[in-house]
């Protein structure tokens, strides 16, 4: 067995602490934990180098992002770090949810992040997820499911021709959005996995846990790991 993989699961730890009383970072990190190969550690934006040293981004060999309310207090150092990191050093990238505005994400598509106007937040309706892309590594172990509590995005999601639409949402008001995309910055994967709004307990799914694991494997698999 080669070395484990490090994942470092970055938040702007806002989300409230109904659904998540240690924070998404937190969760995340402690269900990768219990994966064999995989060393996690939750860091967030009021860590020293908002988390995203040149030390921490070493260590890792991915970078799970979440962020929501406080994308603008990113700085421009720690997006220009973490792009070198990916683009150069390999560093895989998986942005949850609300991070298709986080700025080292938009940075690395190079387009907005934006969402279709068909939004709807409360109260948590259904969300169906297909699998699209059954033979990607992403989506290994997991079939087609549905969350029963979801906030909807629709489309046109602003974001470059993905690598593969790895799994389609639709959701039972209407409206459907690439849920689970990959791309190809420089030498890193990168992944955006949609599910994951901070008032419902979607990141202790399973499906979506195996997702998370399968995404934290494949990203840390990029050219120069
Ligand atoms: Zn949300």
């Amino acid at each position: 067995m080669s070395d484990p993989l490090n994942v470092l699961v970055w938040s702007e730890e806002t989300a409230p602490k109904d659904a998540y009383p240690n924070g998404i970072n937190a969760t995340v990190a402690e269900h990768l934990n219990e994966q064999n190969r995989i060393v996690a550690r939750a860091t967030g934006i009021e860590a020293p180098e908002q988390g995203v040293g040149e030390d921490d981004l070493d260590w890792a060999d991915v970078l799970f992002w979440w962020g929501h309310l406080r994308h603008d207090d990113v700085t421009e150092e720690t997006v220009d770090r973490v792009e070198t990191a990916v683009r150069e050093d390999g560093l895989g990238f998986v942005a949850l949810h609300s991070a298709h505005y986080a700025r080292p994400f938009t940075r690395l598509l190079g387009t907005s992040g934006d969402l279709g106007e068909a939004r709807w937040e409360d109260p948590g309706e259904p969300e169906i997820i297909e699998v699209e892309a059954p033979n990607h590594p992403i989506a290994d172990g997991v079939d087609d499911f549905a969350l029963p509590e979801t906030e909807m995005f629709g489309e046109p999601f602003d974001v470059p021709e993905p690598d593969d639409v790895v799994c389609r949402s639709t959701f039972p008001e209407g409206g459907e959005f690439r849920s689970v995309v990959t791309f190809t910055f420089g030498a890193g994967r990168g992944a955006y996995v949609r599910p994951g709004h901070e008032t419902f307990r979607i990141y202790h799914h399973p499906s979506i846990r195996e997702i998370l694991t399968n995404a934290a494997l494949w990203a840390g698999s990029g050219a120069n790991s």
